[in-house]
Protein backbone atom coordinates (compact mmCIF):
# COMPACT_ATOMS: atom_id res chain seq x y z
CA UNK A 1 0.00 0.00 0.00
CA UNK A 2 1.27 3.23 -0.92
CA UNK A 3 1.51 6.10 1.36
CA UNK A 4 -1.48 8.54 1.66
CA UNK A 5 -2.08 12.54 1.64
CA UNK A 6 0.27 12.34 -1.13
CA UNK A 7 0.66 15.78 -2.69
CA UNK A 8 2.54 16.10 -5.77
CA UNK A 9 3.47 19.15 -7.24
CA UNK A 10 4.53 19.23 -11.31
CA UNK A 11 6.79 22.31 -12.09
CA UNK A 12 6.25 21.67 -16.12
CA UNK A 13 4.37 25.17 -16.60
CA UNK A 14 6.27 28.40 -15.57
CA UNK A 15 2.96 29.84 -14.03
CA UNK A 16 0.57 27.08 -13.42
CA UNK A 17 0.89 25.33 -10.00
CA UNK A 18 -0.74 22.11 -10.09
CA UNK A 19 -1.49 20.20 -6.59
CA UNK A 20 -2.69 16.61 -6.74
CA UNK A 21 -4.06 14.78 -3.41
CA UNK A 22 -4.75 11.63 -3.43
CA UNK A 23 -7.92 11.54 -1.31
CA UNK A 24 -8.24 7.44 -0.41
CA UNK A 25 -7.62 4.31 -2.79
CA UNK A 26 -10.65 2.64 -2.66
CA UNK A 27 -11.55 2.23 -6.40
CA UNK A 28 -14.94 -0.30 -7.67
CA UNK A 29 -12.11 -0.78 -11.00
CA UNK A 30 -9.12 -2.86 -11.44
CA UNK A 31 -6.84 -1.34 -14.34
CA UNK A 32 -4.10 -3.67 -15.00
CA UNK A 33 -1.66 -0.68 -14.86
CA UNK A 34 -2.35 1.02 -11.63
CA UNK A 35 -0.64 0.14 -8.59
CA UNK A 36 -3.26 1.13 -5.91
CA UNK A 37 -4.56 -0.79 -3.45
CA UNK A 38 -8.21 -0.72 -4.59
CA UNK A 39 -9.86 -2.12 -1.49
CA UNK A 40 -8.14 0.34 1.02
CA UNK A 41 -10.44 3.21 3.11
CA UNK A 42 -7.33 4.42 4.84
CA UNK A 43 -7.95 8.61 4.33
CA UNK A 44 -11.94 8.34 3.65
CA UNK A 45 -12.67 9.24 7.17
CA UNK A 46 -9.64 12.51 6.80
CA UNK A 47 -11.17 13.90 3.85
CA UNK A 48 -11.62 17.50 5.41
CA UNK A 49 -7.27 16.99 6.98
CA UNK A 50 -6.28 17.88 3.57
CA UNK A 51 -7.59 21.16 3.52
CA UNK A 52 -4.52 22.93 5.28
CA UNK A 53 -2.00 20.58 3.30
CA UNK A 54 -3.53 21.88 0.30
CA UNK A 55 -3.72 25.90 1.39
CA UNK A 56 0.04 25.34 2.67
CA UNK A 57 1.04 23.66 -0.85
CA UNK A 58 -0.37 26.98 -2.27
CA UNK A 59 1.13 29.72 -0.85
CA UNK A 60 4.44 27.53 -0.71
CA UNK A 61 4.09 27.66 -4.15
CA UNK A 62 2.83 31.30 -4.80
CA UNK A 63 6.17 32.59 -4.85
CA UNK A 64 6.88 31.33 -8.08
CA UNK A 65 3.25 30.19 -9.56
CA UNK A 66 0.47 32.73 -10.70
CA UNK A 67 -2.16 29.72 -11.04
CA UNK A 68 -2.97 27.41 -8.99
CA UNK A 69 -4.98 23.90 -10.02
CA UNK A 70 -5.66 21.34 -7.55
CA UNK A 71 -6.80 17.68 -8.34
CA UNK A 72 -8.45 15.60 -5.78
CA UNK A 73 -8.61 12.15 -6.93
CA UNK A 74 -8.62 8.70 -5.48
CA UNK A 75 -9.37 5.71 -6.15
CA UNK A 76 -12.40 6.38 -7.31
CA UNK A 77 -14.13 9.30 -5.25
CA UNK A 78 -17.48 9.17 -6.68
CA UNK A 79 -17.71 4.94 -6.98
CA UNK A 80 -21.26 3.50 -5.69
CA UNK A 81 -18.68 2.48 -2.57
CA UNK A 82 -17.92 5.83 -1.62
CA UNK A 83 -20.23 6.65 1.20
CA UNK A 84 -22.59 9.47 1.19
CA UNK A 85 -20.39 11.21 4.15
CA UNK A 86 -17.78 11.61 1.59
CA UNK A 87 -19.50 13.98 -0.76
CA UNK A 88 -20.45 16.16 2.35
CA UNK A 89 -16.82 16.55 2.79
CA UNK A 90 -16.05 16.84 -0.97
CA UNK A 91 -18.51 20.15 -0.85
CA UNK A 92 -16.46 21.05 2.08
CA UNK A 93 -13.23 20.93 0.90
CA UNK A 94 -14.37 22.75 -2.11
CA UNK A 95 -16.26 25.31 -0.48
CA UNK A 96 -13.17 26.44 1.97
CA UNK A 97 -11.12 26.31 -0.49
CA UNK A 98 -13.07 28.73 -2.74
CA UNK A 99 -13.89 30.94 0.33
CA UNK A 100 -9.99 30.91 1.07
CA UNK A 101 -8.39 31.52 -2.19
CA UNK A 102 -10.96 34.36 -2.85
CA UNK A 103 -9.77 36.16 0.35
CA UNK A 104 -6.17 35.21 -0.40
CA UNK A 105 -6.40 36.70 -4.13
CA UNK A 106 -5.26 33.11 -5.27
CA UNK A 107 -6.01 31.70 -8.82
CA UNK A 108 -7.60 28.29 -7.89
CA UNK A 109 -9.14 26.06 -10.08
CA UNK A 110 -10.67 22.89 -8.21
CA UNK A 111 -11.21 19.79 -10.36
CA UNK A 112 -11.92 15.91 -8.99
CA UNK A 113 -11.08 13.21 -11.41
CA UNK A 114 -13.26 10.23 -11.96
CA UNK A 115 -13.86 7.60 -14.03
CA UNK A 116 -17.05 7.60 -14.53
CA UNK A 117 -18.10 4.53 -14.07
CA UNK A 118 -21.13 4.51 -11.27
CA UNK A 119 -25.07 4.41 -11.03
CA UNK A 120 -25.65 6.76 -8.55
CA UNK A 121 -24.82 9.92 -10.65
CA UNK A 122 -27.13 12.06 -8.38
CA UNK A 123 -24.69 12.90 -5.56
CA UNK A 124 -22.30 13.52 -8.16
CA UNK A 125 -24.82 16.14 -9.54
CA UNK A 126 -25.86 17.52 -6.08
CA UNK A 127 -22.16 18.40 -5.48
CA UNK A 128 -21.69 20.21 -8.79
CA UNK A 129 -25.03 22.29 -8.29
CA UNK A 130 -23.91 23.04 -5.04
CA UNK A 131 -20.69 23.92 -6.07
CA UNK A 132 -20.38 25.29 -9.49
CA UNK A 133 -16.59 26.20 -8.76
CA UNK A 134 -15.86 22.38 -9.68
CA UNK A 135 -14.44 21.18 -12.73
CA UNK A 136 -14.12 17.51 -13.56
CA UNK A 137 -11.07 14.99 -15.13
CA UNK A 138 -11.65 11.88 -16.56
CA UNK A 139 -9.73 9.45 -18.61
CA UNK A 140 -10.20 7.13 -21.50
CA UNK A 141 -8.51 3.24 -22.42
CA UNK A 142 -9.46 2.53 -25.41
CA UNK A 143 -8.00 -1.03 -25.13
CA UNK A 144 -9.43 -3.16 -22.04
CA UNK A 145 -10.17 -0.74 -18.65
CA UNK A 146 -13.66 -1.14 -19.27
CA UNK A 147 -16.38 -4.33 -19.91
CA UNK A 148 -19.11 -3.82 -21.95
CA UNK A 149 -21.17 -2.76 -19.12
CA UNK A 150 -18.96 -0.41 -17.28
CA UNK A 151 -17.99 0.78 -21.01
CA UNK A 152 -21.88 1.95 -21.49
CA UNK A 153 -21.99 3.39 -17.96
CA UNK A 154 -18.75 5.50 -18.84
CA UNK A 155 -20.33 6.50 -22.26
CA UNK A 156 -24.00 7.68 -20.71
CA UNK A 157 -21.91 9.65 -17.88
CA UNK A 158 -19.60 11.42 -20.07
CA UNK A 159 -22.63 12.82 -22.11
CA UNK A 160 -24.89 13.51 -19.10
CA UNK A 161 -21.45 15.42 -17.08
CA UNK A 162 -20.15 17.00 -20.70
CA UNK A 163 -20.92 20.38 -19.78
CA UNK A 164 -18.57 19.99 -16.48
CA UNK A 165 -15.67 18.41 -17.91
CA UNK A 166 -12.53 19.91 -18.03
CA UNK A 167 -10.53 17.15 -19.77
CA UNK A 168 -10.38 13.99 -21.03
CA UNK A 169 -7.07 12.14 -21.30
CA UNK A 170 -6.65 8.81 -23.06
CA UNK A 171 -4.26 6.25 -21.20
CA UNK A 172 -1.30 5.71 -23.09
CA UNK A 173 -0.48 2.22 -22.06
CA UNK A 174 1.38 0.05 -23.71
CA UNK A 175 -1.43 -2.36 -25.28
CA UNK A 176 -3.23 1.25 -26.48
CA UNK A 177 0.29 2.33 -28.26
CA UNK A 178 0.26 -0.64 -29.97
CA UNK A 179 -3.73 -0.71 -30.58
CA UNK A 180 -2.68 2.07 -32.73
CA UNK A 181 0.45 1.03 -34.18
CA UNK A 182 -0.77 -1.85 -35.46
CA UNK A 183 -4.29 -0.57 -36.38
CA UNK A 184 -5.36 0.97 -39.83
CA UNK A 185 -5.14 4.52 -38.48
CA UNK A 186 -2.18 5.74 -40.33
CA UNK A 187 -2.70 9.14 -38.97
CA UNK A 188 -2.66 10.07 -34.79
CA UNK A 189 -3.46 13.89 -34.09
CA UNK A 190 -2.35 14.87 -30.88
CA UNK A 191 -3.50 18.47 -29.18
CA UNK A 192 -2.14 19.23 -26.06
CA UNK A 193 -1.32 22.32 -24.46
CA UNK A 194 2.34 23.20 -23.42
CA UNK A 195 3.44 21.34 -20.47
CA UNK A 196 1.05 18.42 -20.87
CA UNK A 197 3.70 16.19 -21.50
CA UNK A 198 3.72 15.88 -25.28
CA UNK A 199 7.46 14.74 -25.85
CA UNK A 200 7.18 11.70 -23.61
CA UNK A 201 4.19 10.44 -25.45
CA UNK A 202 6.76 10.88 -28.85
CA UNK A 203 9.31 9.21 -26.49
CA UNK A 204 6.93 6.24 -25.18
CA UNK A 205 5.66 5.48 -29.06
CA UNK A 206 9.22 5.25 -30.44
CA UNK A 207 10.49 3.27 -27.38
CA UNK A 208 7.81 0.56 -28.75
CA UNK A 209 9.30 0.77 -32.36
CA UNK A 210 11.95 -1.96 -33.95
CA UNK A 211 15.74 -1.33 -33.74
CA UNK A 212 17.47 -0.99 -37.07
CA UNK A 213 19.36 -4.05 -38.38
CA UNK A 214 22.55 -5.08 -38.18
CA UNK A 215 22.94 -4.71 -41.47
CA UNK A 216 21.79 -1.57 -42.16
CA UNK A 217 24.05 -0.40 -39.01
CA UNK A 218 27.08 -1.54 -40.53
CA UNK A 219 25.97 0.15 -44.09
CA UNK A 220 25.86 3.32 -42.17
CA UNK A 221 28.69 3.18 -40.05
CA UNK A 222 30.84 1.88 -42.85
CA UNK A 223 29.61 4.98 -45.12
CA UNK A 224 29.43 2.30 -47.37
CA UNK A 225 25.23 3.39 -47.78
CA UNK A 226 26.36 6.95 -49.70
CA UNK A 227 28.03 4.48 -52.10
CA UNK A 228 26.70 5.62 -55.59
CA UNK A 229 26.46 3.40 -59.03
CA UNK A 230 27.42 4.54 -62.52
CA UNK A 231 24.04 6.10 -62.16
CA UNK A 232 23.67 7.94 -59.29
CA UNK A 233 21.82 5.65 -57.68
CA UNK A 234 22.90 3.85 -54.22
CA UNK A 235 24.92 1.38 -54.81
CA UNK A 236 22.97 -0.62 -51.82
CA UNK A 237 19.64 -0.02 -52.77
CA UNK A 238 18.55 -3.37 -53.51
CA UNK A 239 19.57 -3.75 -49.92
CA UNK A 240 17.74 -0.86 -48.57
CA UNK A 241 14.75 -1.58 -50.32
CA UNK A 242 14.55 -4.86 -48.23
CA UNK A 243 15.07 -3.19 -44.94
CA UNK A 244 11.96 -2.94 -43.11
CA UNK A 245 11.08 0.62 -41.54
CA UNK A 246 12.15 1.10 -37.71
CA UNK A 247 12.46 3.25 -35.28
CA UNK A 248 11.05 6.78 -35.15
CA UNK A 249 11.74 10.58 -36.33
CA UNK A 250 10.90 13.40 -34.40
CA UNK A 251 10.77 16.74 -36.50
CA UNK A 252 11.17 20.13 -35.24
CA UNK A 253 10.92 23.67 -35.54
CA UNK A 254 13.15 24.97 -33.35
CA UNK A 255 16.71 24.39 -32.30
CA UNK A 256 15.48 24.26 -28.69
CA UNK A 257 13.02 22.13 -29.09
CA UNK A 258 15.84 19.86 -30.19
CA UNK A 259 17.65 20.07 -27.34
CA UNK A 260 14.53 20.06 -25.46
CA UNK A 261 14.50 16.35 -26.64
CA UNK A 262 17.86 15.94 -25.85
CA UNK A 263 17.54 17.29 -22.10
CA UNK A 264 14.58 14.74 -21.75
CA UNK A 265 16.46 11.54 -23.33
CA UNK A 266 19.66 10.71 -23.14
CA UNK A 267 19.28 8.03 -25.74
CA UNK A 268 18.08 10.78 -28.68
CA UNK A 269 19.73 11.42 -31.15
CA UNK A 270 19.58 14.85 -32.41
CA UNK A 271 20.91 15.92 -35.73
CA UNK A 272 21.55 20.34 -36.38
CA UNK A 273 22.35 21.83 -39.49
CA UNK A 274 25.90 21.92 -40.79
CA UNK A 275 26.47 25.24 -39.72
CA UNK A 276 26.19 24.28 -35.74
CA UNK A 277 28.98 21.83 -36.51
CA UNK A 278 32.87 22.39 -36.21
CA UNK A 279 34.97 21.35 -38.65
CA UNK A 280 37.50 18.52 -37.45
CA UNK A 281 40.33 19.55 -40.13
CA UNK A 282 40.26 23.34 -40.32
CA UNK A 283 38.35 24.30 -36.88
CA UNK A 284 37.95 28.16 -37.96
CA UNK A 285 35.22 26.55 -40.40
CA UNK A 286 31.62 24.59 -39.90
CA UNK A 287 30.41 22.26 -41.86
CA UNK A 288 28.84 24.43 -44.27
CA UNK A 289 31.77 25.81 -45.42
CA UNK A 290 34.63 22.99 -44.83
CA UNK A 291 37.82 22.09 -47.39
CA UNK A 292 35.77 19.24 -48.05
CA UNK A 293 33.09 21.41 -49.73
CA UNK A 294 35.63 22.33 -52.23
CA UNK A 295 37.59 19.12 -52.69
CA UNK A 296 35.28 16.21 -52.21
CA UNK A 297 38.02 13.75 -51.80
CA UNK A 298 38.97 14.93 -48.24
CA UNK A 299 35.00 14.05 -47.15
CA UNK A 300 35.95 10.44 -48.18
CA UNK A 301 39.13 10.35 -45.76
CA UNK A 302 36.90 12.04 -43.23
CA UNK A 303 34.75 9.22 -43.26
CA UNK A 304 37.37 6.50 -43.27
CA UNK A 305 38.47 7.54 -40.07
CA UNK A 306 35.40 8.43 -38.66
CA UNK A 307 36.23 12.24 -37.61
CA UNK A 308 33.88 14.59 -38.77
CA UNK A 309 31.45 15.69 -36.06
CA UNK A 310 28.25 16.60 -38.20
CA UNK A 311 28.74 12.93 -40.54
CA UNK A 312 29.23 10.74 -37.36
CA UNK A 313 25.69 12.53 -35.89
CA UNK A 314 24.55 11.80 -39.16
CA UNK A 315 25.13 8.17 -39.08
CA UNK A 316 23.68 8.02 -35.47
CA UNK A 317 20.78 9.66 -36.23
CA UNK A 318 20.13 7.42 -39.21
CA UNK A 319 20.40 4.36 -36.83
CA UNK A 320 18.61 5.71 -33.89
CA UNK A 321 15.50 4.07 -32.70
CA UNK A 322 14.97 7.81 -31.63
CA UNK A 323 15.76 10.43 -33.96
CA UNK A 324 15.18 14.10 -33.91
CA UNK A 325 16.01 16.70 -36.80
CA UNK A 326 14.15 19.36 -38.07
CA UNK A 327 11.96 19.34 -41.30
CA UNK A 328 14.13 20.89 -43.92
CA UNK A 329 16.75 18.50 -43.04
CA UNK A 330 14.23 15.64 -43.03
CA UNK A 331 13.05 16.54 -46.75
CA UNK A 332 16.73 17.00 -47.78
CA UNK A 333 17.27 13.27 -46.86
CA UNK A 334 17.19 11.04 -49.64
CA UNK A 335 13.85 9.03 -49.53
CA UNK A 336 15.74 5.60 -48.98
CA UNK A 337 17.19 7.32 -45.63
CA UNK A 338 13.55 8.86 -44.50
CA UNK A 339 11.76 5.67 -44.03
CA UNK A 340 10.90 5.46 -40.68
CA UNK A 341 7.95 3.19 -38.68
CA UNK A 342 6.79 6.85 -36.95
CA UNK A 343 6.99 10.34 -38.06
CA UNK A 344 6.40 12.50 -35.17
CA UNK A 345 5.83 16.14 -36.91
CA UNK A 346 5.89 18.33 -33.99
CA UNK A 347 4.12 21.78 -34.09
CA UNK A 348 2.70 20.38 -37.29
CA UNK A 349 -0.31 23.01 -37.11
CA UNK A 350 2.55 25.90 -37.44
CA UNK A 351 4.91 24.35 -40.26
CA UNK A 352 1.71 24.23 -42.96
CA UNK A 353 4.29 24.33 -46.12
CA UNK A 354 6.28 21.17 -45.49
CA UNK A 355 2.92 19.18 -44.37
CA UNK A 356 2.20 18.20 -48.44
CA UNK A 357 5.70 16.92 -49.10
CA UNK A 358 5.10 14.65 -45.98
S1 LIG B 1 -10.03 3.78 -12.36
FE1 LIG B 1 -8.20 4.86 -11.73
S2 LIG B 1 -7.92 4.43 -9.56
FE2 LIG B 1 -9.40 2.96 -10.39
S3 LIG B 1 -8.17 1.18 -10.89
FE3 LIG B 1 -8.33 2.40 -12.74
S4 LIG B 1 -6.53 3.76 -12.71
FE4 LIG B 1 -6.75 2.88 -10.65
S1 LIG C 1 34.09 15.91 -43.73
FE1 LIG C 1 36.10 16.50 -42.98
S2 LIG C 1 36.52 18.39 -43.99
FE2 LIG C 1 34.37 18.03 -44.22
S3 LIG C 1 33.46 19.11 -42.47
FE3 LIG C 1 33.78 17.02 -41.85
S4 LIG C 1 35.76 17.04 -40.85
FE4 LIG C 1 35.63 18.90 -42.05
Amino acid sequence: MIEHNIITKTEKRSILGEIIVTLFEQCNMSCKFCNQDHNSKVGMDTIRDKLPVVKRAIENMSKTREMFSVHFMGGEVFSDLVPDSCFDDYKYLADELEVWSKENNYDVEICFTTNFVYEQTHRLQKLLDQCPQVKLLTSYDPSGRFGLGQLNLFKKNVIAFEKYIKSANVIMTKPNIDKFLKGDKKFLILSAPTGSGKSFFSKTISNLTNECTENFRELVDSYEIYKLDKHGEFLYKDNLDREKPFGAFALTITKPLQDQYKSFFDDAKVLKGKINHQCAIDETKDVEIAPCVIVEKIKKDCWGKCICPYYEDRNRLLTSQFGVLNYSMFLSLPEDLRKKEILICDEAGVRRRDRQKI
